[in-house]
């Protein structure tokens, strides 16, 4: 009898079915790896209700999940660093490793990056996934599987930090309090920012970013006019924050990052939304404010999995929902609601 590999695939819009997969061999320099959690991503539910995230299209049928966690099974040739039995996080893009990107070190921009449950590429939501061993991180004793799976999204907020250079005396305003805008502020916090504001539509994300340690919340009401939260902003922090970090994606929000920065300070765009967005560019531009973009994380893994192992910060707040493999779809299902305090839904795959 072949072994279970039940595996979560997307066939269309709203069309997720578990079934049977086969069992992938390593190949030489990577592991197969018995799934242990997997984080569901918005990028995951944003595929099963839209069926596509900008030109990346959902064709053919994609097993989903990419924030994902296990322990190895077995070694394919010339794996030196890993051990059968290893508990392992799995970065989830590998690069193409010989592009002037991947050599000069930003791998994330690489054009040849396979990236897991990103058409046409499968994802890891099964019992049995195989990865480059390279892009997997064995993980010490005592953190656990969940943990090693929130890796991803906190490599999000570690990436955006550092794009934001994070420091002593940082005062950052994030906008949106959703998994990314959290595992920001948990990030800027452990980096030493002085001050840290997190605005939100919803009230109850941000009595969650205040026990995650926020110093101050703004819940943004749709009737304010835009001078009005730029001024609540301001009121907040004594004068205009230096830094902004957007994990948001509106265009309500990215506005505000422009208009609330300091004069020479920094506004960071990690959220994704519409692929245009109306924007007030001079006024960055007068004022010397720098705005960058976020896309994913490079060499990011490491630091994020430093932070919790060393105990800089928690993530395993985050997680509020639990389900096992085969209640996949009522695991979706929650996530997409928003509803019940969702933040980050796990799956455990074992
Ligand atoms: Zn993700
Ligand atoms: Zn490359």
């Amino acid at each position: 009898m072949a072994k279970d590999n039940l595996s979560a695939v997307l066939y269309g819009i709203n069309d997720l079915r578990l079934e049977q997969t086969p069992i992938e061999e390593p190949d030489q320099g990577e592991v197969l790896i018995e799934m242990g959690c997997v984080g569901i991503c918005g990028s995951d539910v944003h595929y099963l209700v839209n069926g596509r995230i900008g030109d990346f299209v959902v064709r053919e049928p994609m097993i989903v999940g990419h924030e994902s966690s296990g322990t190895v099974s077995k070694l394919g040739k010339n794996v030196k660093h890993l051990k059968v039995g290893d508990r392992v996080a799995i970065e989830p893009g590998v690069p193409c490793r010989t592009c002037t990107f991947c050599k000069e070190g930003r791998y994330n921009l690489c054009k040849d990056i396979v990236f897991c449950a990103t058409p046409p590429v499968h994802g890891s939501l099964r019992r049995f996934y195989k990865h480059a061993a390279d892009f997997c991180f064995k993980l010490p004793d005592h953190m656990t599987l969940e943990e090693g799976a929130l890796l991803e999204p906190l490599s999000v907020g570690v990436h955006a930090c550092k794009r934001a250079n994070i420091g002593i005396g940082s005062r950052l305003l994030i906008l949106g309090a959703g998994p990314i805008g959290l595992v920001t502020l948990l990030v800027a916090k452990a980096m030493g920012a002085s001050k840290i504001v997190i605005t939100d539509l919803l009230e109850s994300r941000l009595s969650v970013a205040k026990t995650l340690g926020a110093d101050d919340t703004l819940l943004v009401k749709r009737e304010y006019t835009e001078a009005e939260t730029v001024q609540k902003v301001c009121e907040l922090f004594g004068e205009e924050p230096d830094k902004t970090i957007d994990a948001s994606g509106a265009q309500a929000s990215i506005r505000l990052a422009i208009l609330a920065t300091k004069p020479g300070g920094v506004a960071v765009f990690v959220g994704m939304g519409a692929p245009e967005v109306q924007i007030p560019l001079i006024h960055a531009l007068i004022r010397e404010v720098d705005l960058r973009g976020v896309f994913r994380y490079v060499n990011d893994y490491a630091d994020a999995l430093d932070l919790v192992a060393t105990g800089k910060l928690n993530v395993k707040p985050l997680i509020t929902h639990n389900f096992k493999l085969e209640e996949t779809v009522k695991a979706f299902d929650t996530s997409k609601s928003g509803q019940d305090g969702v933040i980050k839904v796990m799956i455990h795959c074992n």
